[in-house]
């Protein structure tokens, strides 16, 4: 990494450190998301990883998988704010690449998806030696990381990262989360997470991590995991991703919601597990493209190329 690389991302992490409790469950989301992620990297990749991190966070990729949200307001990086989420037009259940992968001036590929895509081929080009100085890998390794958190936590942020236009991905639909004033964003952005930190986890995320790493060791999804990791065409597997989020959109999160209602006991236990699996398979699939990148095997994706 060059050195003014490491002093940005150095003042990132400080940055990140101060802001630390205004992130909420955001931070905790990506964090977690990176941290499966890095523990199921094989070894060529997990040494390409650290070699690609500043040394200040002393290997550990977690610690800056929310720089892509610190930086995105910044001059230089505010062509990638449109990168955080996904559109899809009111009521329609689905994602269509074409039709929905673009930023608010339309242009293409400039989504959660397509963001994918080109930071994996990014990544590619390391591993064969063509690296172009115009992409800095790490920086390249950290916008991947992030959004793949993104993809599949959705729900998030402005918009939510995958919801519908009108109501901004739902951060116009006011409710209240038990007893407090929120609205439909923050409930799957944040609230559902604090909520499950404080009701069964003392507030320790790395508790919570190590149950959602049983579910998929020996646990409830251990079946699953082979399958959620299978990938072949990278931009297949992408828009797969995506109308998962939105599914769980229309299925879970928007429906019987409506602006001005309570939601409590009933929403959180019916919606907490869904947000658990995300952060899990978010991990799990961030691992798989890394250890394909950047792994020995010559095999890649056919379509990033
Ligand atoms: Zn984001």
């Amino acid at each position: 990494m060059n050195r003014k690389m490491r002093g940005l991302v150095g003042c990132v992490v400080l940055i990140c450190c101060v802001l630390n409790g205004a992130l909420g469950w955001s931070k905790e989301g990506h964090m977690m998301t990176c941290k499966i992620a890095q523990s199921l990297l094989e070894e060529e990749a997990a040494k390409t990883v650290s070699h690609l991190l500043p040394e200040e966070v002393k290997g550990e990729l977690s610690e800056l998988c929310v720089w892509a949200d610190q930086v995105r307001h910044w001059y230089k990086y505010r062509w990638t704010s449109s990168l955080h989420f996904i559109d899809t037009p009111d009521n329609k259940c689905s994602f269509d690449y074409a039709r929905d992968c673009h930023d608010p001036q339309g242009k293409q590929d400039m989504c959660v998806a397509g963001a994918i895509q080109n930071f994996t081929s990014q990544l590619l080009h390391y591993k064969h030696g063509t690296s172009d100085r115009r992409h800095n890998m790490t920086e390249a390794l950290l916008f991947l990381s992030h959004f793949m958190g993104d993809i599949h936590q959705k729900l998030y942020f402005q918009p939510m990262h995958v919801g519908f236009t009108s109501d901004e991905g739902g951060n116009t639909i006011d409710l209240r989360w038990f007893r407090r004033k929120s609205n439909l964003h923050h409930v799957w952005d944040r609230d559902i997470i604090l909520t499950t930190l404080a009701d069964y986890y003392d507030k320790d995320v790395d508790l919570l991590l190590q149950d959602i790493e049983r579910n998929y060791t020996d646990g409830i999804w251990s079946d699953d995991v082979a399958s959620w990791s299978h990938c072949n065409d990278l931009s297949e597997c992408v828009n797969s991703w995506a109308k998962e989020s939105i599914q769980i959109a229309c299925k879970w999160a928007y429906k019987g919601v409506e602006s001005g209602m309570t939601l409590a006991d009933d929403y959180f236990n019916s919606r907490m597990p869904f947000v658990m699996k995300r952060i899990a398979q978010g991990g799990i699939r961030l691992a798989m493209i890394l250890n394909q990148v950047f792994g020995k095997s010559e095999e890649g994706f056919a379509a990033a190329t």
